[in-house]
């Protein structure tokens, strides 16, 4: 049979236009494309699936999330160690076990009612649609399956901006999301990326028509660029968190508590001991205790080489960050015992090394006159960031002045700081605590908008 030039046209047409569609489904694995155009394309469709889902489906998908955060856990710690050389490995497979465990699902995710004369109303928590999440590499992974695990029991899909210097590790748990929706019978691209994830592309995430609402978790720069966007933005910002600690405290327990929230991760989290205030009369004690847990004790010229190693002209060495002490201590030429865990020393708050924001065990304590002068001290060290501080006290009074004063969206008493994530504390985990803009620590309900449902007259049953 002869075919003439149209049909031939149309032939050709045909195969190259199948050949577009095959390339682009190859390009598009588990919710990572090389567009983000594409990704939140995607993550649209995906979308429209899920809002249709009871939320029973919902919970299963979540559920699936939280079963693969527990069997990945390891890997995606090593991984995180190994592509970022920030944190341990045992620590952060102890965060993913723990947002496994305790983040909030569809639980979260209530209803108000007023029945009277007059009918039923009701607020109802719905989805945004689809979220922008821009991501840290401090915790990579636990933020990205945290996230999801709130946004999408909300009824959202999420198209993620992972920091550069975690990609793998953060696309590794963005395709355990989808695999946890596929097996569950959910869509694809419940979770997407894109394979470099660039300024560029976080640009064109955050200027998406389709992206009403952004969560931003990193530091002052990204939370005041989103908040800049002109769309709603959830600000989870940088902290600075002081640990109070008085004249009332059990010093032994103090120290030992905040040694172990300092060293966590290799002090990584925001919500970490970054700094102490100690009143003059206990800081002898409480340094003695420090040293019985495992401190190092910077002399001055130590200090001196570790803020010019730490602190560069264009802000921290991030080859410094989340490193362990003796890593730290060798950067200086300092051989520490096996046992070191921490470096601490005195100074004045002003001190480059206690009032900067390090995310590494350097502790450095400031003495305190009385509560008053400590409490003030506690307050300008955390440069009113708003996010987390800690104290160590029995006196109620004491407590309270300082909780007030400082006016975080985290303040832990008599414990480790973890003890805010629900690791030794009661409360739920969250890897987003929106200190700039007042949500608090996070969950589903966070990812919500409310809607006001009335019915007038009617079902008011009693
Ligand atoms: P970072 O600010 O360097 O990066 C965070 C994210 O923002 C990354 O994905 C990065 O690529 C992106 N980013 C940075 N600048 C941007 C810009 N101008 N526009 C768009 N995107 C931008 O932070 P990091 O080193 O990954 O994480 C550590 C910081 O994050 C610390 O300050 C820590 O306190 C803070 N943090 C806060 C929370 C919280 O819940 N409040 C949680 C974790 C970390």
């Amino acid at each position: 049979m002869a075919v003439d030039q149209e049909q031939l046209q149309q032939i050709v047409a045909a195969v190259v236009a199948k050949l577009q569609a095959e390339e682009k489904t190859s390009k598009t694995t588990l919710g990572i494309f090389e567009d983000m155009n594409d990704a939140v394309a995607a993550a649209k469709e995906a979308q429209k699936v899920m809002q249709k889902m009871p939320m029973d489906f919902r919970e299963k998908i979540v559920t699936n999330i939280r079963k693969k955060s527990h069997e990945h856990a390891e890997i995606l710690a090593k991984l995180a160690v190994e592509e970022t050389g920030m944190g341990n490995v045992g620590d952060k497979i102890l965060k993913h076990h723990l947002l496994a465990e305790r983040t909030p699902g569809t639980e979260d995710i209530t209803t108000t009612a007023w029945s009277g004369d007059r009918g039923l109303t009701l607020i109802e928590m719905g989805p945004f649609g689809v979220i922008g999440a821009i991501t840290p590499c401090t915790n990579p992974s636990e933020t990205i399956l945290c996230n999801s695990i709130g946004m999408i029991a909300g009824g959202n899909t999420v198209v993620f901006c992972p920091h550069p210097a975690a990609i793998k590790t953060s696309q590794y748990a963005i395709k355990l999301v989808n695999e946890a929706s596929i097996e569950a019978g959910g869509p694809e691209n419940i979770a997407v990326s894109v394979t470099k994830p660039t300024m560029e592309a976080s640009k064109i995430m955050m200027a998406h028509k389709d992206i009403p609402l952004i969560a931003a978790t990193g530091g002052p720069g990204v939370v005041t660029t989103v908040l800049s966007s002109g769309k709603r933005g959830i600000g989870a910002g940088a902290g600075n968190p002081p640990v109070l600690v008085d004249d009332t405290a059990d010093i032994a327990k103090a120290a030992k508590d905040i040694i172990n929230g300092c060293t966590f991760d290799n002090n990584l989290p925001c919500i970490a001991e970054k700094e102490v205030v100690a009143l003059d009369s206990i800081a002898d004690e409480l340094m003695y205790h420090m040293i019985e847990e495992g401190c190092y004790v910077a002399s001055k010229e130590e200090q001196e080489k570790l803020a010019a190693t730490v602190l560069t002209p264009k802000g921290l060495n991030r080859k410094c960050v989340g490193r362990d002490a003796k890593t730290l201590l060798s950067m200086i030429g300092v051989t520490a015992p096996e046992q070191i865990r921490c470096i601490i020393f005195e100074g004045e708050k002003e001190h480059p090394l206690i009032s900067e924001e390090l995310m590494m065990p350097i502790l450095g304590i400031v003495r305190a006159k009385n509560i008053d002068d400590a409490i003030e001290k506690a307050v300008w060290l955390e440069h009113g960031n708003r996010h987390s501080a800690h104290m160590h006290s029995k006196n109620v009074e004491n407590l309270t002045r300082f909780g007030k004063a400082i006016d975080t969206a985290i303040f832990v008493k008599n414990a480790p700081s973890y003890a805010a994530l629900g690791f030794g504390g009661e409360g739920f985990c969250t890897f987003t605590i929106a200190s700039r803009t007042g949500e608090g620590l996070t969950s589903a309900s966070t990812f919500t908008k409310r809607k006001r449902c009335v019915m007038s007259d009617s079902l008011c049953v009693r």
